[in-house]
């Protein structure tokens, strides 16, 4: 008897303590769901009139795990104005890899980038794991300048996509010695310790620079480089969240451009707002929103010089969505947004492409990721 009561008394403890930290969990979690700075920035509207039928540079945005959702909460966020709205050709894109239907971001990647469907985690390899060119290493080919910009590890899957040929995406110091077989012009990111840190012992920071790279850690340093090769490590590992690693990816997109449209014969670009999909993961809105218009502010600095040089392609798409995310409340007049997930994983919908330039006019309509690779490599200029 006495045994019983005790049980009972116990399960109601027990009960309560569960009860109590499920509630605090809800709590932290509303929190999170709500984006409500009040802060907006001004969006200028660029010209429509180009100074060529081809591009002479292409500036590919990925914004990893950005579905549409992800778009709107950031255009209320930002009192329903965004830089993105320059992109005026828009369509969709099918994200699912060779197998499966809900992709992960280095078969999300390599469709992207070489124009195959993989299998999820292969970085620049088809389902068979035989090695695929990039639309980089075309580009380089064909003697146009290159670039990677990423909120990132730069060895972190989406920008290992492009440059890099290895069976798995973590396979983070094999896919560093990558980055040394080619001719890459510029690669800011972070990921330093994959490239000094190693289990062989390669110093691959040194090998940059007996080739003939700047390595640089410190941004305020990065960002007045004006020419050669540059090598940019913001972090050990990761960038940090926006608070920490501050104006980072517009600054390094900036310089890229900057540096890169040196060459004569025209750049390509690859830039990816990274940690939109960390966001979605985490089922966090405000991680979410910051990420999306520090990259919206980024597609600004591009859109700046594109219109003025005429010659310049920028296509935004995402690899996937992530989180489920839907937008239940807001509003334009103070940017409050809230958002809704329903899965801490990638989801299988269509994610939406923008296009701005010569060319941009290719990319509306619904189509496979791979083919907006196809259709950026026949714009590719050149030999
Ligand atoms: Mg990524
Ligand atoms: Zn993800």
């Amino acid at each position: 008897m006495t045994k019983k009561i005790l049980a009972f008394v116990l399960s109601l403890v027990m009960g309560f303590t569960l009860f109590a930290q499920d509630k605090n969990v809800a709590e932290d979690g509303e929190n999170l769901k709500i984006y409500d700075s009040g802060e907006a920035y001004q969006v200028k509207t660029f010209t429509q009139k180009f100074k060529s039928r081809k591009p002479k540079n292409i500036i590919f945005f990925i914004g990893d795990g950005m579905g549409v959702s992800q778009v709107h909460a950031a255009l209320t966020a930002n009192k329903g104005r965004l830089f993105i709205e320059n992109l005026k050709y828009t369509g969709f894109s099918k994200t699912s890899s060779a197998d499966n239907y809900i992709t992960d971001s280095a078969a999300g990647g390599t469709a992207l980038s070489s124009g195959v469907k993989t299998y999820n985690g292969a970085i620049g390899l088809d389902k068979d794991k035989n090695r695929v060119k990039t639309i980089l290493e075309i580009a380089e080919e064909k003697g146009m300048a290159t670039g990677l910009v990423s909120t990132s590890a730069i060895t972190h899957a989406t920008p290992a996509s492009f440059i890099a040929h290895q069976s798995n995406r973590n396979m983070y110091e094999e896919i560093a010695a990558d980055f040394l077989k080619t001719d890459i012009d510029v690669f800011i990111g972070g990921g330093y310790k994959h490239f000094t840190n190693r289990k062989d012992g390669r110093n691959l920071a040194g090998e940059l620079k007996e080739k003939g790279y700047t390595v640089e850690k410190d941004l305020n340093i990065i960002a007045n480089i004006k020419s050669g090769k540059l090598a940019g490590f913001v972090a050990e590992e990761h960038p940090g969240r926006l608070n920490e690693r501050g104006n980072f990816l517009p600054v390094a997109v900036s310089t890229a451009i900057n540096i890169l449209s040196d060459n004569k014969r025209g750049f390509f670009l690859m830039v990816e707002g990274s940690q939109i999909d960390w966001g979605g993961h985490a089922s966090n809105t405000d991680y979410i929103v910051e990420d999306m218009l520090d990259m919206d502010k980024s597609i600004g600095k591009a859109l700046e010089f594109a219109a003025k040089d005429g010659k310049t392609l920028i296509v935004l798409t995402a690899d996937h969505e992530t989180g489920g995310m839907a937008v239940l409340n807001g509003s334009f007049e103070t940017g409050m947004v809230k958002g809704e997930f329903t899965t801490g994983g990638h989801t299988g919908v269509m994610v939406p492409i923008f296009a701005y330039g010569p060319g941009a006019e290719e990319f509306i309509g619904i189509m496979e990721n791979i083919e907006i690779n196809e259709k950026m490599k026949k714009l590719l200029p050149g030999r």
